[in-house]
């Protein structure tokens, strides 16, 4: 018999759902540890220099949503057998947080030594690779992947776990930390944060499942100081007294989003809106993001541009990097002035770039 059209429909609108919130997952402004293992470094640096790429379709989004509830669930299991874990999803850095990574944890029981924890989850053909060549031959990237966090975490020792997704049978796996390689993957990440344009096609590279085959590979984007990719950014090691009063500020005004009733919002938006024009006083030359007054627009989002654009104002060229709705983020100064412009292939408003004649300012709104 026939299957039931309803059960179609049914899964179609799950998988619509999911396209809708992976497009709302803000996207990452760093280069990730969990990929620079990638021989495209074309790819590394077009996805970290945020070029656009194809939208993740639903149904992937629920291989990502699977992988992190197993991660979970193994977690859980670990515990239960007796080894303990800490440091879960403790971030590591490099290059002014342009080079990031959230390791799954360091776990204590293996050997004397803590080692640092990795899960994955894998088909049954792929787990059959692993069982039969190891981690680092059956997939090298998951293998650089952890001698980052390993080098960064300093830990001299590392515990693979793979899930087949089709049995739930487990592979586990350790490894020992490689500084040779962990030296080179710091610095081929040094390399493609301050590379101001895209590294070639690799001649060999395998482009059939790229995000990027039909869009930023054929048009990679210039970047430019402000871009959250941009070579230009700094350390902050001069934020001045005058920023950091606003940025308490810009935290209130934050937490009164995230409080989310109508009267906090409205509250929030006009104290935002105050800000705006002191700040718009304090460099009449200089434009404002106009979506940040759209009402369908996303507040949060704009609040992001808002954050940067005020910081300006007291402390010459600063920029914010960061997820407000974390309350986390990055201050940086900026070396060069320049009016808000929206580059053609950056999907945010970044400054004026340094070198980079392709750019269209927009207009005040007041
Ligand atoms: S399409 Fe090919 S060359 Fe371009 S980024 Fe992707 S893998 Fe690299």
């Amino acid at each position: 018999m026939a299957p039931l059209k309803q059960q179609d429909r049914i899964a179609l609108e799950i998988y619509e759902s999911c396209s809708r919130r992976a497009a709302a997952e803000p996207r990452r402004y760093y280069l990730g540890m969990s990929r620079i293992g990638d021989p495209c470094e074309r790819r590394l640096w077009l996805d970290y220099r945020i070029a656009d790429k194809a939208a993740l379709e639903g149904r992937t989004f629920r291989i990502f949503d699977n992988g992190e509830a197993a991660e979970a669930r193994i977690i859980t299991d670990l515990w239960a057998a007796g080894y303990t874990i800490d440091r879960e999803q403790e971030e590591f850095s490099d290059f002014d947080d342009r080079f990031r990574g959230h390791c799954d944890g360091v776990i204590h029981g293996v050997t004397q030594r803590p080692h640092l924890l990795e899960i994955k989850t894998a088909n049954a053909a792929n787990f059959k690779i692993f069982q039969q060549k190891g981690l680092k031959e059956a997939k090298p990237i998951y293998f650089d992947q952890m001698q980052c966090y390993m080098g960064y975490g300093q830990l001299e020792r590392g515990l693979f776990v793979v899930e087949n997704k089709n049995t739930q049978e487990l592979y586990t796996e350790r490894i020992y930390f490689d500084r040779f390689r962990f030296e080179e993957l710091k610095n081929k990440a040094q390399k493609i944060t301050e590379a101001t344009e895209a590294p070639p096609k690799p001649e060999d590279a395998d482009c059939y499942w790229c995000d990027f085959r039909d869009y930023g590979c054929l048009n990679p984007p210039t970047g430019g100081p402000g871009c959250p990719g941009c070579a230009w950014w700094r350390s902050a090691d001069k934020i001045t007294a005058g920023s950091i009063e606003i940025i308490l500020t810009l935290r209130d005004i934050r937490k009164m989003l995230q409080a989310a009733t109508q009267e906090e919002l409205a509250e929030a938006k006009d104290l935002m809106v105050q800000l705006l024009k002191t700040a718009y006083e304090a460099r009449p030359d200089l434009s404002l993001p106009y979506k940040f007054f759209n009402p369908q627009g996303d507040l949060l989002q704009h609040f992001w541009d808002v954050q940067a654009y005020v910081l300006t104002t007291a402390n010459g060229w600063v920029n914010y990097s960061g997820d407000p709705s974390k309350g986390k983020g990055n201050l940086r100064p900026e070396p060069a002035a320049g009016p808000w412009c929206v580059h053609p292939n950056h999907r945010q408003r970044i400054y004026q770039p340094i070198g980079c004649q392709d750019w269209a300012p927009e207009q005040p709104p007041f």
